[in-house]
């Protein structure tokens, strides 16, 4: 019997682990590897070939089973594909600051790049973002397009795609990949709309298919039970959006040169379909899970927002902070930097109280190793006993009340 444990926060998601062994690993829903079947075929292979060793076997494994044969697609016969030449990379800058998945786009861009034999590039829109391009050059780009206009200051749906599109025409790269951004996943459809092409969103591999020189576009799905590998034979450029996080960037060289090309969109106010008037940015708390003293965590059985209100005056009372189960977070209950587990954050407070979590393996996997933990749960037989000092079987809504009035009067928290 072997045991496997993935250390998520050295997993990229990027799914050799689920391509070795589909019955042994999944990717969930925060792209990461999760272990579905630890006895699973490949399991070790999967293991082997992890590229930041994220898995850890302990014990004897079935041996792989024999590789799927790889995808393939004829060469398209259609005209004009042969003109599209380049690896092209969103460049999205936010406040005059790169975001970090550019970095890593371009680190992948440049083995994409090289394997072709054609030049990397990067494309940068704004209004006095010309400084940034040094970085983009550093990271690995041949050339960094400008594209500056007082309208592109600000993200702006039609004016950024319009620009883009003028650029894609000109410039004809083969391949175009975007941050899965908040931004690129609103830009990238409307590109892909417009210029008839296709588009794999949240792509954790991206290779290119030996003959055809095709980009292979693979992402988890199904749930994460399969991953998938699309391809675009019949229109260019192929475009993908890739998570951040997944891709690796590659060490930057400042000594590295490159050109720097003023791209001129034309872009008129016809162009602008929406005026910005004012950005409010939100002021989000970040909890300190991994620092806290005592936690307080809900989880299916808190019920909804008005249920952590209830987690909520237990934690202020202790001074704690509070914690989430994936599927309190996945309903929106709470946010994610709260969520405790193999897919949040592995904690090991003082004292973790679970409330109304049943305990499944991934949220144990997250809070196991607490010094004290009490677990409220209804039903007896919840898996979040079994790793609790103490239980407590009953409705956390009449228990919780209780605990607190027993803790403020023994002054606990202060
Ligand atoms: Fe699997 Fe890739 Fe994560 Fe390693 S980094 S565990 S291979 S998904």
């Amino acid at each position: 019997m072997a045991e496997v444990k993935i250390n998520v926060d050295d997993c990229i998601g990027c799914g050799i682990c689920v391509k070795k062994s589909p019955e042994g690993y999944e990717i969930n829903d925060e792209m990461k590897a999760v272990v579905k079947n630890p006895n699973a075929p490949g399991i070790k292979e999967g293991a082997d070939d992890c590229p930041t060793n994220a898995i850890e076997v302990i014990g004897d494994v079935a041996p792989a089973p024999a590789a799927a044969p790889a995808p393939t697609a004829a060469p398209s016969t259609k005209p004009g594909l042969a003109e599209y030449k380049g690896v092209m990379v969103f460049a999205e800058q936010r406040g005059g600051e790169l975001v970090k998945v550019v970095i890593e786009l371009l680190g992948r861009g440049r083995g994409l790049a090289d394997e072709l034999g054609v030049p990397l590039s990067a494309t940068l829109m704004g209004q006095g973002v010309e400084g940034l391009a040094p970085q983009l050059i550093a990271a690995g780009a041949d050339t960094v397009y400008i594209i500056q206009d007082p309208r592109l200051e600000k993200y702006n749906t039609s004016c950024y795609a319009n620009a883009m599109i003028k650029l894609i025409n000109s410039i004809k790269p083969e391949i175009v990949l975007y941050g899965a951004t908040h931004i690129g996943r609103d830009l990238a459809p409307r590109i892909a709309k417009r210029l008839g092409t296709g588009l794999t969103a949240d792509c954790t591999e991206l290779t290119i298919e030996e003959g055809t020189n095709m980009l292979l576009q693979t992402r988890p799905a199904f749930g994460g039970n399969i991953m998938a590998t699309i391809m675009c034979p019949d229109h260019r450029p192929q475009m993908s959006t890739v998570r951040p996080g997944i891709m690796k960037a590659i060490q930057p060289d400042a000594s590295k040169q490159g050109e720097i090309v003023n791209f001129d969109a034309g872009l008129t106010d016809a162009d602008v379909m929406t005026r910005i008037i004012e950005i409010i940015k939100e002021r989000k708390q970040v909890a300190n899970l991994e620092d806290a003293k005592v936690i307080v965590s809900g989880g299916r059985g808190v019920g909804g927002t008005d249920g952590f209100k209830t987690i909520q005056a237990l934690a202020d009372v202790l001074n704690a902070e509070i914690g989430g189960s994936r599927v309190a977070v996945e309903k929106g209950w709470i946010s994610k930097d709260h969520q405790v587990g193999q897919t949040g954050k592995s904690v090991r407070p003082q004292l973790y109280i679970a409330c109304g979590i049943s305990g499944s393996i991934q949220h144990r996997a997250g809070m196991q190793n607490s010094d004290f933990i009490i677990a409220i749960n209804k039903d007896p037989t919840a898996q979040i006993f079994t790793v609790a000092d103490l239980g407590i079987v009953g409705d956390l809504f009449e228990i919780i009340p209780v605990l607190i009035e027993e803790f403020k009067a023994a002054d606990f928290g202060q």
